[in-house]
């Protein structure tokens, strides 16, 4: 066994059907009575939902949360939380609400519930990235990291088919650079492998019915794993790159790391084969890159950063500036790698 260090994460995980009837439950079991629910404008209904279930321990709903956490949408809250005394937070949605109630419990302390309906992973890490002016800065710190989560899986059955497809390629990214990572351990490379081989299979039968609820709670599952890999270990080029194109560009979260994926594993191919054959292995495929991409053509997530909306006179800019902070990755990082990677991905060419 190669020696390891492992840090658990401490976490309340309430995972099932039905299970946001626990509401409740779990707000007066952290001692608090007044709730402010967080979510995006789009699922303000949901939000709403969850305040009646709270009922008097509910004091409001803030439903301006935004991708990528602005600071100033982060302000705006906070005021709420302070005009209505609130003593806890509850996000529901995907990464930008959960983002937003992270933002918040770093600024005030306040105990967060999260209630997750995408597979972005948020809610499983103590990270945290925030924009103001255009710029995108990540930190990690526990006191981001929601103290319960509740894994609904009827929450999620309304989650479109696109975003279905990108959201689960965007959580198995978590777990394929995972199982590459400079201070790899064995917990999170067991649970990597699984959540992959639970999302390759769940995420097509997801295409064919969206309601399937077996389907649907073996990738919610597959998404708490993936997100716990990405709580647990440090991310490599696939995430860096798509940092860079996000902040940089505003290009959209889950779409870009669907894109993205199968060219960064490329990029790792030869220099972590032991990584590519545990990827290749779960997904039932005899390469681990090529998997990826047939999976993400066979879901209809987009193929191309020109899809997107990026334009080739970016590339270089992206090229340099994904080079220039040096971070761990099994395969030496060089400006000409990195924009001939840009390259393929922009077009869509497939990883090579
Ligand atoms: P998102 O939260 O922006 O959601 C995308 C859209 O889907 C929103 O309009 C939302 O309202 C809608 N939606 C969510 N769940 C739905 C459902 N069940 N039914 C119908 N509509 C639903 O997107 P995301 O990809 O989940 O999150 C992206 C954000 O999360 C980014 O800001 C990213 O940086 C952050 N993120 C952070 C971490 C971390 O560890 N800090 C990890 C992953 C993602």
């Amino acid at each position: 066994m190669t020696p390891f260090t492992y840090e658990a994460l401490p976490a309340r995980i309430i995972f099932g059907n039905g299970t946001i009837s626990g509401l409740p439950t779990e707000l007066s079991r952290l001692g608090r009575q007044c709730a402010l629910i967080l979510s995006t404008p789009e699922q303000r209904g949901t939000a709403e939902m969850l305040a009646g279930l709270l009922g008097t321990a509910a004091v409001g709903v803030f439903a301006g949360a935004a991708m990528h956490s602005p600071v100033n949408v982060t302000d705006e809250a906070l005021h709420e939380v302070d005009r209505l005394r609130a003593d806890a937070v509850v996000s529901v949605g995907g990464g930008s609400a959960i983002g937003l109630g992270k933002a918040i419990a770093l600024r005030t302390d306040l105990p967060q519930i999260a209630v997750p309906t995408t597979y972005a992973g948020s809610e499983a890490t103590p990270i945290l990235g925030e924009t103001q002016e255009g710029r995108k800065t990540t930190q990690r710190s526990l006191s981001v990291l929601p103290e319960v989560v509740i894994y609904d899986v009827d929450l999620t059955l309304t989650l479109p088919s696109g975003m279905t497809a990108t959201s689960g390629l965007n959580a198995i990214a978590h777990a394929a650079e995972a199982l590459y990572a400079a201070d790899a351990n064995p917990v999170a490379s067991m649970l990597a492998e699984q959540a992959i081989g639970l999302l390759a299979r769940s995420l097509p039968a997801i295409m064919r019915n969206s309601s399937d609820r077996a389907a649907r709670s073996d990738a919610l599952y597959g998404a708490w794993a993936c997100g716990t890999c990405l709580g647990l270990v440090g991310m490599s080029l696939h995430h860096k790159l798509c940092h860079v194109l996000g902040g940089s560009l505003g290009l959209p979260h889950a779409p870009t790391h669907s894109v993205v994926l199968p060219y960064a594993i490329a990029y790792n191919a030869a220099a972590a084969p032991e990584a590519m054959r545990r990827i290749a292995g779960a997904l039932g495929s005899s390469d681990a890159a090529g998997g990826l991409h047939t999976l993400a053509r066979s879901l209809g997530a987009p193929l191309s950063l020109a899809e997107l909306g990026m334009q080739v006179g970016d590339i270089d800019r992206m090229a340099d500036i994904a080079a220039a902070n040096p971070y761990p990755n099994p395969e030496p990082l060089t400006q000409d790698g990195l924009r001939r990677l840009l390259h393929a991905v922009f077009h869509g060419r497939g990883p090579i």
